[in-house]
């Protein structure tokens, strides 16, 4: 596996930190970004190839990555407007690994499509942020059959903790759009609950200590309100633009199973609308100061 040369499409906040532990792991990486500046972040890597367009990197690798914004750009780059996407310039037995948070059911129709052309497919997203991107400690959640997961089973290990296969193609885009739902909400709950103890003069930190020992603690809790919500440096490196398509995602996904989501809109429409108001660009804990300024 360790021979094999890896194509990396998406060199942002996940995809740098992920393609240097691959190098770290001593794969052959070749990456490309339509961002010229990302091949920066490589001039002194050796093993690392920069590639000028992503057919190149259809052509020379047989395992490619995508870590990239969202599903529209996934389609676009595998198939173009007329078929004229990378998928046409794939080599023999080339497995797409598409591990940006994508919507389950067009990784699932790209899981066949690419099927019925004699290539694989497996969804694998992952959670942790740019921290665990950094030091290889992500949780890969993965869609797919195992003939596909198995070989590269190095790779996962290379970039993340906990892996866990989930179930057929598009069920690891699932999980994670319903993971982030999750966090998104507890996420905008502390958000609503620090500022009002705020306003009742109850110190957040303490507010924030109190939860962390008691049954409201969640992932907001532990590792954000500190380090990027209370100290209003709102950089954890997630986007609040990425935040919102996950819980779009979450919802639609909630919705086409006929299932109950009336929070999963609530929430949606809340963070819709932080979106709209905050700067362009703004990272998603700045969630906390939108709830602030709102009254
Ligand atoms: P990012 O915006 O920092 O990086 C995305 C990169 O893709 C950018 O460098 C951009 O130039 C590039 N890109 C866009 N269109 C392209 C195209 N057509 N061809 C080649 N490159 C293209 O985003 P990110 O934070 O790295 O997130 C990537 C994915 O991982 C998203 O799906 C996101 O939801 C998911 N994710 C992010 C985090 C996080 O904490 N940042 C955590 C878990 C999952």
């Amino acid at each position: 596996m360790q021979n094999k040369k890896i194509g990396v499409i998406g060199l942002g906040m996940m995809g740098v930190p992920m393609a240097n532990n691959l190098l770290q792991a001593n794969f052959q990486v070749k990456g490309f970004d339509i961002n010229p500046q990302a091949k920066e972040k490589f001039n002194t890597k050796s093993n690392f190839e920069w590639l000028n367009n992503p057919q190149e990197i259809a052509k020379s690798c047989q395992v490619i990555i995508l870590i990239l914004p969202d599903s529209h750009i996934i389609d676009q780059l595998l198939w173009g407007s007329n078929e004229d996407g990378i998928a046409s310039h794939f080599q023999k037995d080339t497995l797409v690994i598409d591990m940006s948070s994508s919507k389950p059911t067009n990784s699932k129709i790209n899981a066949e499509r690419l099927q019925n052309l004699g290539f694989g497919f497996i969804d694998a997203p992952v959670s942790g942020g740019v921290k665990r991107a950094i030091d290889g400690s992500l949780a890969i959640m993965i869609g797919g059959v195992e003939k596909h997961i198995q070989p590269v089973m190095p790779i996962f290990q290379a970039l993340g903790k906990t892996i866990v296969h989930v179930g057929k193609a598009g069920a690891g885009h699932a999980v994670k759009a319903l993971n982030n739902y999750v966090s998104a909400a507890g996420l905008l709950a502390v958000s609503e609950a620090l500022v009002a103890a705020e306003k009742f003069g109850i110190n957040p930190h303490l507010a924030n200590q109190v939860f962390n020992a008691s049954s409201g603690k969640n992932n907001t809790t532990e590792v954000k309100v500190e380090s990027f919500m209370l100290s209003e440096t709102f950089n954890s490196g997630f986007a609040i633009a990425l935040m919102r398509k996950d819980i779009q995602t979450a919802k639609d996904f909630i919705h086409e199973m006929q299932s109950h989501g009336s929070f999963a809109k609530l929430c949606f429409e809340e963070w819709e609308s932080a979106e709209k108001s905050l700067p362009k660009g703004a990272d998603h804990t700045a969630m906390f100061a939108y709830i602030k300024d709102k009254i």
